[in-house]
């Protein structure tokens, strides 16, 4: 779906909330509040949000309670502009950009963006756990600003485990899904990764392969476990991590390319906006899959 797509299928509020009523109860409106349907119109008609009269708990409401929608003064138009602008930048899109692109102060596109963002991470796909073949390894990004942000300071740059970088920790399957965290001060250590490990792979039947950082040494005891030594080849046979490095490319790119003065606060959510793409690459789909999701119809 392109903006084309959006302006041309929802030209005004009204079709838009159509729509979402439509992908959210199907045409007849339930109760948020008592899951009644036994709904009227509501007498007070608000032409840019219809609200429904529940004729059981005998509240108002409208398609977008409940939802990251509500309290929004946001037309829906814009909402699903934004959503499409975010799902199709492969690079990310910043939230200046979004701002320019939908003429909303900088301040709104921050909030937009940043709830679309949480909603990408709270995505229902990454519900069933990682198996098969999965790669876990660890990268840096940049937490502090880019040189020349902040007047005066310079430091050196560092790379590599044991840097002021901020670390996240990633677990791609084969040919599958990919899930990310931030370590925000967390150690690196064997009891934090193979937990990570733990909570995000069905480790019965699962082969987990890795490079050789200490940490994972003794992964052996939680799961099938190969470590490939770089040093001395990048793969040998199958064993190898290179679906989890192209992986951290898509983050890396992504995380320059719009994130340029924040703290590491928001890292967990530019992760899964990452995450999120690169796991609905092959979904025609994820647009209406994504609205669906934001309106709590499982997918
Ligand atoms: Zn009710």
């Amino acid at each position: 779906m392109n903006i084309i797509e959006i302006m041309r299928r929802w030209p005004t509020q009204e079709s838009a909330v159509a729509h979402l009523e439509q992908v959210r109860w199907g045409g007849r409106p339930i109760c948020p509040y008592c899951s009644s349907d036994k709904t009227c119109v509501h007498a007070s008609k608000d032409k840019k949000l219809p609200r429904w009269q529940c004729q059981s708990c005998h509240r108002a409401f409208s398609v977008t309670v409940g939802t990251i929608f509500h309290h929004s003064h946001l037309p829906l138009q814009t909402w699903f502009l934004a959503i499409a602008l975010m799902l199709n930048a492969k690079k990310g899109v910043s939230n200046a950009q979004i701002a320019r692109d939908l003429d909303l102060p900088y301040k709104t596109a921050w909030s937009l963006a940043l709830r679309i963002r949480a909603a990408m991470m709270a995505d229902p796909e990454q519900k069933r756990l990682f198996h098969g073949i999965v790669e876990m390894d660890e990268t840096y990004i940049g937490g502090k600003p880019r040189k020349g942000n902040i007047a005066g300071e310079r430091k050196p740059s560092t790379r590599g485990r044991g840097t002021s970088k901020l670390a996240v920790v990633g677990i791609v399957e084969r040919h599958g899904r990919a899930f990310a965290r931030a370590f925000n001060g967390v150690p690196l250590n064997f009891k934090n990764l193979s937990r990570f490990l733990q909570d995000r792979v069905n480790v019965r039947g699962s082969l987990v392969m890795t490079d050789e950082y200490s940490a994972y040494k003794k992964f052996g005891a939680v799961v099938q476990h190969s470590a490939i030594n770089h040093q001395a080849a990048y793969a040998i046979g199958d064993t190898h991590t290179n679906t989890i490095e192209g992986f951290w490319a898509l983050v890396k790119r992504s995380w320059y390319g719009q994130h340029h003065h924040y703290g590491r606060a928001c890292a967990d959510l530019y992760v899964s906006e990452t995450a999120f793409k690169y796991n609905h690459r092959n979904n025609p789909g994820v647009f209406g899959d994504l609205i669906r999701h934001m309106v709590g119809v499982a997918a």
